[in-house]
């Protein structure tokens, strides 16, 4: 018996899950698993390989190569917090994180072989509880019976902003404008396909980001770990 938990972070893109899930995964000693890096990894897969052709996906190719696609989390050596994504075996941490990609990702994430590749890997990935997950159909899918369902949102203005900052940190070229627009569209495109879409569950509690630090979101999301945790003592 474990007294380990599972914790589903949702929401949608840019409004801080994967900040808040590694340090609540820290703060417990909790394995972290960003997922929509491993959706990343699928679509730099497909970049590389041709399989987009103008803009288009080329569904049957990409479902086909599915087999040859390997992905793994491994500790990066300077920053022993972070894990970084390893596709077939070369680590694409940097790679994955452009617009190139942003662009991209959510027509190969609507594709339901690559899901339920993913999902799989996901699933493996915390069968022993003690993991915080997040991504758009954690809760919904992936872990349906997870103690603690959070479903993070924030106004979308606020969520470009914090993302243009980070990529400028990071000296990626991008206006303000398209990075709102990209988190517009990804945000459409995730809510409405017909595959698992991001949705917000009934028993998830609700997280707005908006004008909380990062500190607070831990504290707010840290207490209701505890909470539960206290439950299932007594
Ligand atoms: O979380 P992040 O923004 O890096 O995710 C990139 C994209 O991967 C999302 O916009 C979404 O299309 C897809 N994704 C998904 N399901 C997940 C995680 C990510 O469809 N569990």
């Amino acid at each position: 018996m474990t007294n380990k938990i599972t914790i589903a972070v949702d929401g949608y893109s840019s409004c801080g899950k994967s900040t808040l899930s590694k340090a609540l995964a820290k703060k417990l000693g909790y394995i972290f698993i960003d997922s929509g890096a491993m959706y990343r990894g699928v679509a730099l897969y497909c970049i590389e390989n041709k399989l987009i052709n103008n803009n288009a996906p080329l569904e049957q190719q990409i479902i086909a190569s599915l087999p040859d696609i390997s992905l793994t989390f491994q500790k990066n050596d300077e920053l022993p917090d972070q894990n970084d994504l390893f596709l077939n075996g070369i680590n694409v941490e940097k790679k994955i994180r452009t617009p190139e990609i942003a662009n991209q990702v959510s027509k190969i994430a609507s594709i339901k072989e690559v899901r339920l590749k993913l999902v799989e890997e996901q699933r493996k990935m915390g069968e022993r509880g003690g993991i915080v997950m997040d991504g758009r159909d954690i809760g919904s899918v992936v872990f349906p019976n997870a103690e603690l369902k959070l479903f993070v949102t924030a106004q979308a203005e606020i969520r470009a902003k914090r993302r243009f900052k980070e990529l400028q940190q990071k000296g990626i070229d991008a206006s303000f404008e398209e990075v709102l627009q990209n988190l517009n569209e990804r945000d459409l495109l995730d809510s409405s396909r017909e595959e698992s879409p991001l949705v917000q569950l009934k028993d998830a509690i609700v997280l707005d980001t908006s004008n909380l630090t990062p500190e607070e979101q831990l504290e707010v999301a840290f207490n209701l770990v505890l909470n539960i945790l206290q439950a299932k003592r007594t």
